[in-house]
């Protein structure tokens, strides 16, 4: 058999997954439809917990991808076929061979702009996380006049447990990233008060309390459980915020000169019909088991990995790909062997092993 991996997405996930098969020597396609690698990380500066430059992080999977063949500004129109014979269409129309598929397609930004109350694209002042993100790389936080803030609100949950948007889940990576740009803000602006508007803390990971702590211990940030209503921009574009403090029960007022909101993820099931995937209820898609299967699709040969299957931090993401890589590599091993496929996972649709 020849094993041939088609990955499709190359952000962390795709390209840690694509680097691990190679070590394991096993010939991989990646696929990508933007111009670079790198997934979102290309649009971030420094990432929590420990202000890894995003772009070390591209370039430390980057050299792992050995002689990986690469096809950027390129996605997938049709898979024909069944594992462990499949015939991978790209948009490109090249026909590629492939005994099973990974499909590592991340996740989409949530819009803010669905949350008008907040006014993003209404206010000059209300800005997301991506973009704050953008002008601390050019060390340049300020209003869209070209001052200095002197007060910054940061809005947790934007887009997230949110049934308004129906998306109820936590996208995770929220609270750690506010606590992280709050201590940015600061570094670069020591005269501006930040403000973080959360409904919990939800700071999970290793390192990630402990930051929290640092943010309000070292560098003053402040936390208030509150429920923004909505912003309103005043004459000189500066916000002010109706918000309820929900520990003390009371209204309250705040006005910032910038307006930070940390958007969540949301699931990119763009390739659902063409891998026919399932998506799960939170539009994300669906592992063949959340638990002893997590990498598996409900397609046999086709796995998942990375944030196409529900939000993560990029190191999770990283771990994700790899973990995938090891089923790929195991389900090879099992159909050389044509031995129990069917053994250790249930996978639903038995391996045509010729
Ligand atoms: C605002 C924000 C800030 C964050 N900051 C941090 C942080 O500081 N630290 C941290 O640990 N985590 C952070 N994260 C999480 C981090 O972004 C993710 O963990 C990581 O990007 C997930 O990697 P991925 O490979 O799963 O997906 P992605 O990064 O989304 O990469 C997926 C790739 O697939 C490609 N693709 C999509 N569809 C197709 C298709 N049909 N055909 C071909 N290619 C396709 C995309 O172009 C992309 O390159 C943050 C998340 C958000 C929302």
């Amino acid at each position: 058999m020849n094993k041939k991996v088609v990955i499709i997405g190359a952000g962390p996930a795709g390209m840690a997954a694509a680097g691990r098969l190679q070590d394991l020597g096993i010939d991989v396609v990646l696929i990508e439809k933007q111009d670079k690698l790198g997934g979102h990380l290309n649009k971030y500066y420094k990432v929590f917990p420990d202000f890894t430059d995003a772009s070390e992080i591209i370039n430390n999977l980057q050299v792992n991808l050995g002689k990986t063949r690469i096809l950027t500004q390129t996605t997938v129109t049709k898979i024909k076929g069944s594992a462990p014979h499949f015939t991978v269409i790209t948009s490109t129309g090249e026909q590629i061979e492939a005994s099973a598929i990974l499909v590592a397609t991340g996740f989409k930004h949530f819009d803010a702009s669905l949350k008008e109350e907040y006014g993003y694209g209404i206010y000059d002042n209300c800005i997301n996380a991506i973009e704050l993100d953008a002008m601390l790389k050019a060390g340049k936080v300020t209003t869209r006049t070209g001052k200095s803030p002197k007060k910054v609100g940061i809005i947790h949950c934007v887009g997230s447990r949110d049934e308004k948007v129906n998306n109820n889940y936590c996208s995770r990576v929220c609270c750690t990233n506010a606590v992280k740009i709050g201590i940015e803000i600061k570094e670069q602006n020591p005269d501006c008060d930040i403000y973080c508007l959360y409904m919990d803390i939800r700071v999970f990971g290793r390192g990630y309390e402990e930051l929290y702590r640092t943010s309000q211990e070292d560098f003053g940030v402040q936390f208030i459980r509150g429920r923004l209503s909505e912003a309103a921009e005043k004459n000189d574009g500066s916000l002010l915020l109706r918000l309820e403090d929900t520990l003390t029960a009371k209204p309250m007022r705040l006005t910032v000169d910038l307006l930070v909101l940390m958007v969540g993820m949301e699931g990119n099931s763009e390739l659902a019909d063409v891998a026919g995937l399932t998506i799960g209820c939170d539009r994300f898609y669906a592992t063949f088991h959340p638990q002893y299967a997590n990498n598996h699709s409900t397609q046999t040969g086709i796995f998942l990995a990375g944030t196409a299957t529900g939000p993560k931090a990029i190191m999770e993401s990283i771990t994700d790909g790899r973990s995938a890589a090891a089923e790929i590599a195991s389900f090879f091993t099992k159909i050389a062997s044509k031995s129990s496929i069917n053994g250790k996972y249930v996978i639903p649709i038995t391996v045509s092993v010729n």
